[in-house]
């Protein structure tokens, strides 16, 4: 019976229809991770050293009103530091962003499938989740999503690239869509690899926002900044908004290593751009040789790739493990990040043998 049992305490009822964050699989010590989007790459030695300085006085509470790294990110991206709003990780920012925007009888829009964070967070609010499938290209369904919106509707996310296919949102797309939501409802844009993205067409979230106040950006430092471990993610977004998220947020959520390793990521940014740029070429390579191998694959903007094999999905990621590389499976297809070169080649010879069995 839901959220009742005859001895412990009395459970919220709607927690009872909520998957459990699945992670990634960890990878034991002689497999490639490909299963959780990470950054390959060690930390660079100058971001290292802020975070093992930080740790030095971890004795204390950090900073909870995160200045520097506010103060760095409203100069990186020329808005006003009341625009930003940081959190533990994006997903702990997007939890703000719903807590401060639904509760129980509120709709929150996403597409399906998406990022999973989505409507795990969006029930544990105690708002209803409104999934709108994807197309069959692996595409947002813009005028579905647009059908789905209610009276009850207070948000929306845009998943650009969407996790996990990889598929991008154009510009044109996008602004046509934003402009058709109403104004009482926040369309979260969720740019967690944004780096990634070499399409000219894809839209700069932030060029959305500044005219637009419930459009709010969503960022993270765990992808091609490669802090994941550390758990720090922003929003950039209208005062009022940003205002709310500073009071759903757990107090004092971003510790003092994350805080001062994101300035440092942000100061060494040339040095990261060079590593995103060379994961962008890995991904060219495992792109081409995949559809020299056959397969009809969406063209990713992320740093992972989607192989749509459906109920076979389990069988390919078992394979994949065998060989020595971890993937991500769904019930709808296999997503496989990329990673260091030997592990991306090793899940392509995965993915020949396996196609032979198609
Ligand atoms: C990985 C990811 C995030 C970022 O999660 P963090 O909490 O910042 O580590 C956010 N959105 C999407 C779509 C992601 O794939």
């Amino acid at each position: 019976m839901s959220g009742t049992s005859a001895q412990g305490p009395r459970l919220r009822p709607t927690l009872d229809g909520i998957p459990t964050y699945k992670p990634g699989k960890p990878a034991g010590a002689d497999a490639y991770k490909l299963s959780s989007n990470e950054n390959p790459y060690e930390p660079l030695p100058g971001v290292l050293e802020a975070a093992v300085t930080a740790a030095g006085s971890f004795n204390r509470y950090p900073d909870m009103a995160v200045t520097g790294l506010t103060e760095e990110l409203a100069e990186r991206f020329g808005v006003p530091v009341e625009h930003i709003a940081t959190g533990t990780g994006s997903v702990g920012v997007a939890q703000s962003l719903i807590l401060a925007t639904a509760g129980p009888g509120d709709e929150v829009i996403f597409a399906w499938r998406s990022f999973e964070a989505y409507p795990i967070i969006t029930q544990v609010a105690g708002a209803t989740p409104v999934p709108v499938p994807i197309t069959a290209a692996g595409d947002h369904d813009l005028d579905a999503m647009l059908a789905a919106i209610t009276p009850n509707t207070r948000l929306i996310f845009v998943c650009n690239p969407n996790n996990p296919t990889g598929n991008v949102i154009h510009r044109a797309e996008l602004e046509r869509f934003i402009d058709a939501v109403p104004r009482d409802v926040l369309v979260v844009v969720d740019e967690a690899y944004i780096e990634f993205i070499r399409d000219p067409e894809v839209p700069n979230g932030i060029d959305l926002y500044r005219d637009r106040p419930n459009v709010c950006v969503l960022r993270t430092f765990s992808k091609a900044y490669g802090l994941a471990g550390l758990r720090v993610g922003f929003a950039i977004a209208h005062e009022q908004v940003a205002t709310a998220l500073r009071k759903t947020a757990v107090p004092f959520g971003v510790s003092q290593l994350a805080q001062n390793a994101a300035v440092a990521s942000l100061r060494a940014e040339e040095a990261l751009l060079v590593r995103v740029e060379a994961l962008v070429e890995e991904r060219a390579r495992v792109v081409a040789g995949l559809r020299a191998q056959g397969w009809e694959i969406p063209d990713s903007q992320a740093n992972f790739v989607w192989l749509p094999l459906g109920e076979r999905s389990a069988e390919f990621a078992a394979a994949a493990t065998e060989a020595g590389v971890i993937v991500r499976p769904f019930p709808e297809g296999v997503r496989v990040s990329i990673g260091e070169a030997e592990g991306n080649s090793i899940f392509l010879s995965v993915a020949e043998a396996f196609r032979k069995t198609l």
